[in-house]
């Protein structure tokens, strides 16, 4: 059986996922498992596709001190135990800069390029290279596709793309780029089946998780983000505050002597729901707690949700389409019915009792504008760039080279 394997690795845990390669290039989920606590309490958990269990074991600390030994841990348990032998892997990449508007098949001048990404993306980056050289260095002849995050948005007019800086620093690079792509481009396509009707039309797509961001999407095409330069903008997240003045982190600096890393841990680990409520950077514990500052974090997002969809709307000119994805667009009632209540005065309404049911499509008969909840598959998406590319006759090429 042929098999891709799917990897998004972060600073604590690699998470990893085995496609099966059936009939006509169908994609069949087969395992999706995960090493999290690298370096302090490292766990492999694994399960099959129905959900079942196949593995829960705990490390010691030195056997999974870093990411690359974490890649080498799930790869040996695929190898050696299950007898799994990727043709090849697909990893989600956050950063291609102003160079990769599509997925690229990897070789070592590939990672020179995105390492210059690094400070664009200091807490995501350098985790998403790390395997990537791990199996470079191990498996020299095992294809390896990087699928970014910014692919998505790299057609944006310019004047989606350019911050009121002067153009050399653009071309230097400091641009809007726009994150989460991965899954906006699962859920276009998505859309296309669930309601063909709007899918070409004028969408907004919300991507509500721990990290969180809205896009605007035309003809299926990204148009607009609230994501710029860094996964710091727009939206407040779970532990990023989203759109600030430049002038706090100024302050920040010349006011409070914050050294460079002190305000960029602190701005990707401190702010948003976590420093707001100062209870916790989780949407169900806000929603339990009886802190009001609790209540106030939740309210302040609602309210950004529904600032922003402004915002997008009128990139748009119009809307035809809203669609919730991600962990708080997809499971949570609550907020969506309080984000749609801030979306009235464009006709939005929800049905209820299909809003909490979760179901594909919540918007009131009477609703101006249908809403839709779509799971969002960011690991099904890269598996198929990674098996797109590997058809490539171009690719086949390329690694015949490489081989001889
Ligand atoms: P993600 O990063 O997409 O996994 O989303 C994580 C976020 O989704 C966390 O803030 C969770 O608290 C939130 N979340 C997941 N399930 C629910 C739920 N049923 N109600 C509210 N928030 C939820």
């Amino acid at each position: 059986m042929d098999t891709i394997l799917v990897v998004n690795a972060g600073s604590s845990s690699v998470k990893f996922q085995i496609f099966s390669v059936e009939g006509e290039g169908n994609l069949q989920r087969r395992i999706k498992g995960q090493i999290d606590g690298i370096g302090s309490r490292p766990r492999l958990r694994a399960n099959g596709q129905n959900g079942d269990p196949m593995a829960d074991r705990a490390y010691p600390i030195e056997a999974v001190a870093d990411v690359p030994a974490a890649m080498s841990v799930a790869g040996a348990w695929l190898r050696d135990e299950l007898n799994i032998n990727p043709i090849a892997v697909g990893h989600r990449v956050v950063h291609g800069g102003p160079d990769y508007a599509n997925p690229v098949l990897i070789d070592h001048g590939v990672v020179g390029r995105l390492e210059r990404y690094v400070s664009l993306a200091p807490l995501h980056q350098p985790h998403n290279l790390a395997p990537i050289r791990t199996i470079l260095n191990n498996f020299p002849t095992l294809p390896q596709v990087a699928c970014f995050d910014t692919a998505f948005h790299r057609d944006h007019d310019a004047l989606a793309d350019y911050y009121a800086i002067p153009h050399q620093l653009h071309a230097e690079g400091i641009r809007r780029y726009g994150f989460h792509g991965l899954s906006y481009e699962y859920i276009a396509k998505r859309l296309s089946q669930v309601a063909s009707n709007v899918a070409g039309g004028r969408v907004i797509v919300a991507h509500l998780g721990s990290g969180a961001s809205m896009c605007a999407i035309k003809n299926g095409k990204s148009v607009e983000s609230t994501m710029g330069f860094t996964a710091l903008d727009g939206l407040a997240m779970g532990t990023r505050a989203g759109q600030l003045d430049p002038g706090v982190v100024l302050y920040l600096i010349a006011e409070k002597g914050m050294s460079v890393s002190k305000v960029q841990d602190f701005l990707y680990r401190d702010c948003g729901l976590k420093g707001l409520s100062g209870v916790s950077n989780d949407m169900r514990e806000l929603q339990t707690s009886g802190d009001p500052r609790a209540a106030f974090a939740v309210d302040y997002f609602v309210y950004r949700v529904g600032l922003h969809a402004g915002m997008l709307v009128a990139a748009l000119q119009g809307l035809d389409a809203f669609v919730f994805t991600a962990g708080i667009g997809e499971n949570s009632a609550t907020i969506r019915a309080r984000i749609a209540e801030r979306l009235t005065w464009l006709g939005v309404t929800l049905d209820a009792s299909a809003n909490a049911a979760n179901a594909s499509k919540i918007s009131g008969a009477d609703s101006r504008v249908p809403v839709f909840v779509i799971p969002t598959d960011e690991e099904l998406m890269i598996a198929q760039h990674t098996l797109t590319l590997l058809m490539n006759p171009k690719t086949q090429n390329q690694k015949r080279e490489r081989v001889s």
